[in-house]
């Protein structure tokens, strides 16, 4: 593989998708570089969970995708559930519609998903096993290389979503998955009503803790039967288990879909639902359901690689402490704001009083490692962090510990970059490192 850019956000010789590690052959660091590369041109990435197999999870990760295609964005649904894959079924589509050819970086042959309409893309791991057999004697690191192959060696283009499809439980693929992607914005457990199912959330979540993979909201799927002859609604299952859930961990509850048999129907047929009876009250509840992952768009900048800005002014200062006093941390390197969150060799903290600095200090942030800095800076008492560049997953943590983010700021001082957040000049620009 000739050389490549390691992800077309970013030109900085100081990131460290840039630099080989010691403990990496050559072909690992090139490697590394085109799935930053590839991971870099896609804005979200969200994966689908669940405790367990049948409560609709392929379902729920078809039509979110199918939904956001119909939003007008563009999709990628990745299906690793390697012992079960329902995606190429449920949306008809076989592997002779699979193409190679070269592609970027390096003009090295990689693999074209198949796609719907103009901006759905789907890659199933079903495409490429010989036999349904195969896949029951993967283990774990066979599994990752698979799973990586499929991040790496797939043309998905710029895409503002990438929606991945998890076996359920909490085994190898999603946890390669975390381990592969950096910046996964965050989970979508999928449930169904009953108290049974409960356990099975609870280790999902806490597997998330585990990876600090944010969860993005719980959805109940199955939750309640509206009768096709009478349309009154019978809750089968009985019901309220997601929802007591989320409401018991503090997780955004998505809503219900219920169980509507034109849904089995539509997956046997390969007819996504929500196109195909895109006027029904579930696909409106599916519709719902991407609201939160419409406005996590709203709030981020360009697919990577494009020049355009994404503001060039700021949002206002929160005012979230009571007593007017707020903490502001920003990453330095050299005595300058650090465009690249993560690998600063300091952090500056200024204390500020009714919008007056009233106090500094430097801070050497703990090793960097997925999900630590955000929640070491909250430990500091910050609640605002200002800095160039930075991944959305990391964005979502600061946020989950109410630390408001502020990116694309310029590299200039740390005193010149808080004196112009105060007084409300602060330009920013493109989130300049985005993985
Ligand atoms: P999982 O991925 O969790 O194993 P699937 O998405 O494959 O589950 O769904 C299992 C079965 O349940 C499929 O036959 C699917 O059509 C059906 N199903 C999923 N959601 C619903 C629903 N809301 N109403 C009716 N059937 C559903």
């Amino acid at each position: 593989m000739s050389e490549a850019k390691s992800c077309s956000s970013c030109s900085s010789d100081s990131c460290s998708t840039q630099t080989k590690r010691p403990d990496e052959s050559m072909e690992e660091f090139q490697e590394r570089q085109v799935l930053a590369y590839r991971m870099g041109q896609i804005k979200h990435k969200i994966m689908v969970l669940s405790g367990k197999g049948g409560v609709g999870k392929s379902t729920v990760a078809v039509n979110l995708a199918v939904s956001l295609g119909l939003a007008g964005k563009k999709v990628g649904l990745l299906d690793v559930d390697i012992h079960g894959p329902s995606i190429p079924t449920m949306l008809k589509l076989d592997k002779s519609s699979i193409r190679t050819g070269p592609s970027r970086p390096g003009g090295a042959d990689a693999i074209y998903p198949v796609t719907i309409g103009d901006n759905i893309k789907v890659i199933s791991i079903a495409f490429f096993l010989q036999s349904d057999a195969q896949a029951v004697i993967w283990r774990g690191p066979l599994k990752m290389g698979a799973i990586k192959q499929f991040l790496k060696d797939v043309e998905w283009g710029e895409l503002d979503y990438l929606i991945i499809d998890s076996p359920p439980g909490t085994g190898d693929e999603p946890l390669s998955v975390c381990q592969l992607i950096e910046d996964t914005d965050g989970s979508i457990i999928v449930t169904t009503p009953q108290k049974v199912s409960i356990s099975d959330v609870k280790r999902s979540i806490n597997f998330c803790h585990v990876l600090n993979l944010p969860v993005l909201g719980i959805l109940e799927n199955m939750s309640g039967f509206v009768c096709p002859e009478c349309g009154k609604q019978v809750d089968i299952f009985k019901s309220g288990g997601g929802e007591e859930l989320a409401k018991a961990f503090g997780i955004r509850f998505l809503g219900r879909i219920p169980l509507d048999p034109q849904i089995v129907e539509s997956c046997d047929d390969g007819k996504p639902y929500v196109y195909h009876y895109a006027r029904t009250e579930t696909a409106k509840a599916f519709g719902r359901v991407i609201v939160p992952l419409l406005e996590m768009d709203g709030k981020k900048g360009e697919v990577a690689g494009d020049q355009s800005p994404v503001a060039s002014s700021q949002s206002p200062v929160p005012k979230n402490k009571e007593d007017g006093k707020i903490r502001i941390a920003m990453p330095v390197a050299g005595g300058q704001l650090c465009m690249h969150f993560g690998h600063s060799e300091e952090f500056a903290l200024f204390d500020v009083e009714d919008s007056q600095v009233k106090g500094k200090q430097m801070l050497t942030p703990p090793p960097h490692a997925p999900g630590v800095l955000p929640k070491w800076l909250h430990e500091q008492g910050a609640n605002i962090i200002i800095a160039g560049g930075m991944g959305s997953r990391a964005q979502n943590l600061f946020e989950q510990h109410g630390v408001h983010v502020v990116i694309g700021a310029p590299g200039h001082t740390p005193e010149e970059v808080v004196t112009a957040y105060l007084n409300g000049t602060l330009e920013t620009g493109r989130n300049v490192c985005d993985h």
